[in-house]
């Protein structure tokens, strides 16, 4: 019986148990009420000895019922107190990724170790969590639970399941239906709702695309050409390719973090964080990760901001200390503030190694607004800021 149930049923049968010890007291007879104590007490020695735990449940002697009865009101806090955890084999079942080092004493999540690039590095299960871990800890149903309900690890058992099942997925087996001629249809769609992305065209546009695309002889169908199914295909193509990009950061050795501060239309200061790395080709590349909204304008709310954007690509503190060597800010005091810049935290963060440049394009935006100031042409600063008003 797992501890759980064994907790639910042993304050089920103390309350019976009390029923009876009043109905003793009030003179009425009680033979269903000593039936109950008695199976109370089996149940509790059973649990007992299964689990080698030791309790005060399994008193016996000349009073039963009352001794029972008064142990079993203190039994849960004392044996909270008592209780030495231990890995149930029976976890195992209910948990199929689960693994435990019997010699070590840590347990362990086979599936996220087996896909990393999917799992969340921070989690103990990730890890390894137990009394012989590097931060030891009893072990705990309560962290099976949690780690089986959290998205990452979702992830992983969704690809173990694709990757030990080829073919018998959902999508595989409605792929395998799908005709040539339906899947063409598919890919066009798709292709028109990147397309609406990409060029930033409203989406309402999309079936008016699709129209024009029947009328140059290509044949749609007659589902699937409203903005709202664009809006699922383009997600679908987002998601994928969040993915690559996460995958491929994962992949790269070092990464170099760049930031930059905007306001958004309610004038909310939002951070656009990007990270530039070598890909598998050691071609230098620069994605965007993610536009945040910050909580506070200072550089720890920055801060906050960068560390938020990079964890959406699987990249947290502990990957920055890892593999961040540069950092890229424009020159606001905020960023470059010797002090308590952006970039002084980071290297507090990563080490001294990290290298910090203000950013070459503001920097050339500084001078260009100078030699303009200096020769007169005060009129495209006038210009510039008054744009930005509007
Ligand atoms: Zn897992």
């Amino acid at each position: 019986m797992s501890m759980d149930k064994y907790l639910v049923k042993l304050k089920r049968k103390s309350s019976e148990v009390d029923e009876a010890k009043e109905k003793e007291a009030t003179g009425e007879s009680s033979t269903q009420a000593s039936a109950s104590v008695s199976s109370a007490q089996t149940s509790a020695d059973k649990s007992s000895q299964g689990t080698s735990v030791g309790t005060s449940v399994t008193a016996k002697g000349k009073s039963k019922k009352q001794k029972t009865s008064k142990s079993q009101t203190s039994t849960t806090s004392s044996y909270e107190e008592k209780r030495v955890r231990s890995f149930l084999p029976s976890w195992t079942k209910d948990y199929p990724w689960l693994k435990n080092d019997d010699e070590k004493r840590i347990m362990h999540c086979a599936w996220c170790r087996e896909f990393p690039k999917l799992a969340d590095h921070s989690s103990p299960l990730f890890k390894g969590t137990g009394p012989g871990a590097e931060k030891p800890s009893d072990y705990r149903k309560s962290g099976l639970v949690t780690h089986d309900s959290s998205a990452n690890h979702k992830r992983v058992a969704g690809k173990k399941a694709a990757v030990d099942n080829p073919g018998k997925q959902p999508m595989d087996i409605h792929l395998q239906h799908m005709s040539t001629e339906e899947s063409n249809r598919i890919r066009i769609l798709m292709n028109t709702a990147h397309f609406t992305a990409k060029e930033d065209l409203a989406m309402k546009k999309f079936p008016k695309l699709c129209t024009l695309q029947e009328k140059n002889g290509l044949k749609i169908g007659d589902n699937w050409r409203n903005d709202k199914a664009c809006r699922k295909f383009i997600d679908a193509v987002a998601d994928e390719s969040r993915q690559d990009i996460k995958d491929e950061i994962n992949d790269a050795q070092f990464i170099c973090i760049l930031a930059d501060g905007t306001t958004d239309r309610g004038v909310i200061e939002q951070e656009n964080v990007y990270v530039r790395y070598a890909d598998k080709d050691n071609t230098p590349k620069t994605t965007m990760v993610d536009c945040v909204a910050l909580e506070k304008g200072d550089s720890d709310g920055v801060l906050k901001g960068i560390d938020k954007a990079l964890e959406t690509v699987g990249v947290n503190v502990d990957t920055q200390k890892e593999k961040v060597v540069a950092c890229n800010f424009d020159g606001a005091a905020v960023n470059m503030g010797k002090h308590n810049g952006v970039a002084k935290k980071l290297k507090d963060r990563v080490g001294e190694h990290l290298v910090t440049v203000h950013c070459v394009a503001h920097n050339l935006e500084l001078a260009i607004l100078d030699v303009m100031r200096d020769s007169g042409m005060q009129y495209v600063e006038d210009l510039e800021s008054t744009l930005g008003r509007v």
